[in-house]
């Protein structure tokens, strides 16, 4: 199933990365935001009928907030919301109603006590999700890192700028979505053109991310892939399985089989090494681009 899905990446020829639609996979023609908005500042006396009330103009829509279902609370207890429409154009409508204010939008809304507050809508655009800084670079999956934390309103393009400054030489950005509602997830993963620029993110193991209102301290691994050989044995002594084990460890940055885990890591200085677990089982399989 994961291999229909990279075969049909990789069909189209691609010699280095293009900004080409990467969304298009999936997505009604025209489709320009994910199906979830936030709503922020909303009057703390709303309920979730009344939310819904108040953007049910739009098009059919959920109300939802973290944690909503074990709370049993019908007031979102943070004064922010998730909309979840059945329907993209949905969204757009709402955009076209809202007011702009310098790179921000509001539109108002009505609770029993306090009559039309002016509530943050803040949209996601599919096309924030992926950045190309240096399209003439191939996509190196070894040199590659997973960002983790990254706070929801970050776009791929501040992420790529950040972390460009911080070590240089980024060729790519990437905002981990969610495959139903194209929703940010708070991962991304970054790409480098050269190793020094990889190790020292890797080392570094945290980041700043500063930007605008965002100011927050996050996670930095290397990017694991499931289906690579072992870069010792080549596969031999693991009857050609993918390598189960990656070791982040500047001294090894390798994949390695079962066996060839325990040999190298028997060495003195080496024992220590952990083998670094893959991030989370539904992490996106089909990259927006075929890496190289
Ligand atoms: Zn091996
Ligand atoms: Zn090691």
């Amino acid at each position: 199933m994961e291999e229909a899905g990279e075969v049909q990446h990789a069909a189209p020829p691609l010699p280095s990365p293009s900004r080409s639609s990467p969304h298009s996979q999936g997505s009604e023609a025209g489709e320009r935001y994910s199906r979830k908005v936030f709503v922020g500042g909303l009057p703390p006396d709303i309920d979730e009928d009344e939310i819904t009330a108040s953007f049910r103009r739009f098009g059919p829509l959920v109300v939802d907030w973290p944690h909503k279902a074990e709370s049993k609370s019908y007031f979102p207890p943070k004064g922010y919301a998730f909309l979840l429409f059945q329907d993209e154009s949905s969204v757009q409508q709402l955009i076209d109603a809202c007011i702009q204010d310098e790179d921000k939008l509001y539109l108002c809304v009505s609770s029993p006590t306090i009559k039309d507050k002016p509530v943050q809508i803040r949209p996601w655009r599919l096309s924030d999700a992926d950045f190309v800084l240096d399209a003439s670079m191939p996509l190196d999956p070894r040199k590659t890192v997973f960002v983790g934390g990254v706070p929801r309103p970050l776009k791929a393009i501040e992420l790529a700028m950040i972390m460009d400054r911080l070590y240089g030489g980024v060729c790519y950005a990437g905002i981990d979505t969610d495959p139903e509602l194209k929703y940010p997830k708070g991962a991304g993963r970054v790409a480098f053109s050269n190793q020094q620029s990889y190790i020292a993110a890797i080392s570094a193991r945290f980041v700043q991310l500063q930007h605008g209102d965002i100011d927050k301290r996050v996670e930095v691994k290397p990017y694991v892939l499931d289906d690579q050989m072992c870069d010792e044995c080549q596969g031999q002594r693991c009857g050609g399985k993918f390598a189960p084990f990656f070791c982040a460890n500047v001294t090894c940055l390798q994949y390695y089989c079962e066996h060839c885990w325990a040999t190298i890591h028997s060495r003195p200085g080496r024992e220590f090494h952990k083998p670094l677990v893959k991030e989370g089982a539904d992490r996106p399989r089909t990259l927006p681009f075929r890496w190289c």
